[in-house]
């Protein structure tokens, strides 16, 4: 809460992006709670902040969990700090309790990790994980041209630690569930196995401009009058794989975009999604399928071009198995599943054994300023994460 009155907005969210004065704030006072904890604080040359607890032996891999500070311009309190929050509350009741662990225990919090300023998203991790190099890093610029190194600088956290994994036992991450299915199923504890694979398309389909009055229905080639039979296919076609599968129009548009003239072309930003990557890559190939049909039928050019393509991820098993582990000795209602939305996680996971945690928030609303969540479920989470990195770290 006290981290929620930095960038807090008159509707009771945060505005505090990536890299802004209010997200110097937020890290400034995170840093100063992980340095009264006892921890050795570093940052890294993407801004990312590894606060580490000492083991018995400091050779050893370390157990880190973590998530980020960042919100989008209208977020809540607790994406991503929740999950930063915790892995310090890990920490600090280890402290309390004397307890000591065998390997180092640290508490991550990733840059810009929601793409609202800077462009991609989860930039943070994914550089540290090699997805992406250190140059296109530090050159994303937000809309005021203003570059992700420069910005780091001028908050005073470009630091010299290269930007790579180093010697990483298991990675956690607890966050709020972002969606519905924990509170409706009355479960307190997501065990994630996953996340879903993404895809982002432009789907374009051109056909011929002519006056909205003269022209019969049946001569014209209408790009709209694709693109309902291709949106209606494509419903079907995401039914069928229910619940899982999701499809998303967020975006279309149609030029030249007058009110009289049939266009001459519509663009429409598609999102796929499916946790398992063999049945996305079957709905990627049906929707090719459905593009051109249709627009071959209705004498159409139909174009489909890749955005963004995010394969699925299925966590570490024995990261898994911990968190399971520690959810069964809790004894707190729970079920396995995967996130819809991406996370750090997703380009952690690929360098190192990593898994999640979810909580319940409310009516699954997130990315919104009354975002909400019971503490009795952020302590129940916090718990599993303490057990879970207990179960890796060894005491
Ligand atoms: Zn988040």
């Amino acid at each position: 809460m006290m981290l929620a009155e930095i960038g807090a907005t008159a509707k009771g969210g945060c505005n505090r992006q990536a890299l802004t004065d209010e997200d110097k704030r937020g890290r400034d006072l995170f840093v100063e709670w992980c340095k009264e904890a006892g921890c050795i604080v570093k940052i890294d040359e993407m801004g990312n902040i590894f606060a580490r607890r000492a083991g018995r032996d400091n050779d050893l891999p370390a157990v880190i969990a973590g998530s980020h500070l960042d919100t989008q311009p209208t977020g809540g309190k607790f994406d991503g700090v929740y999950g930063v929050l915790s892995a310090l509350e890990v920490i600090r009741s280890l402290n309390d309790a004397g307890i000591e662990t065998e390997t180092p225990i640290e508490a991550v919090c990733w840059t810009n990790e929601e793409g609202a300023r800077f462009s991609p998203a989860m930039i943070g991790s994914g550089v540290w994980a090699g997805e992406f190099d250190i140059e296109y890093g530090h050159s994303r610029a937000d809309k005021d041209g203003k570059t992700l190194g420069d910005e780091l600088e001028q908050i005073g956290y470009l630091g010299d630690v290269p930007c790579k994994p180093d010697n990483i036992k298991a990675a956690f991450e607890v966050h709020i569930e972002q969606g519905p299915i924990l509170e409706n199923e009355k479960l307190q504890i997501g065990v994630l196995t996953g996340v879903q694979g993404m895809r982002w398309y432009d789907l374009i389909i051109e056909g011929q401009p002519c006056h909205a009055g003269p022209t019969p229905m049946e001569v014209r080639r209408d790009p709209c009058m694709g693109l309902h039979q291709i949106l209606a296919s494509l419903y079907k076609l995401i039914e069928a794989n229910s619940p899982w599968a999701r499809v998303t129009f967020g975006d279309i548009k149609t030029e030249p975009g007058s009110r009289n003239t049939v266009p001459e072309r519509v663009i429409v930003a598609v999102d796929i999604r499916h946790p398992d990557q063999s049945v996305l890559d079957e709905i990627d190939a049906s929707f090719h399928e459905i593009v051109e049909k249709v627009c071959q039928k209705m004498k159409l050019e139909g174009t489909i071009k890749d955005e963004w393509i995010s394969p699925a991820v299925k966590f570490d098993s024995n990261c898994i198995n911990a968190v399971q582990d520690a959810v069964d000795l809790l004894d707190y209602s729970n079920m396995q599943m995967v996130s819809g939305a991406g996370h750090d996680s997703v380009y952690v996971s690929r360098v190192a054994s990593t898994s999640m945690i979810f909580v319940p928030c409310e009516k699954g609303l997130s990315h919104n300023e009354e975002e909400n969540a019971k503490f009795e479920d952020l302590e129940a989470g916090c718990n599993v994460l303490l057990h879970a990195m207990l179960n890796r770290s060894k005491v």
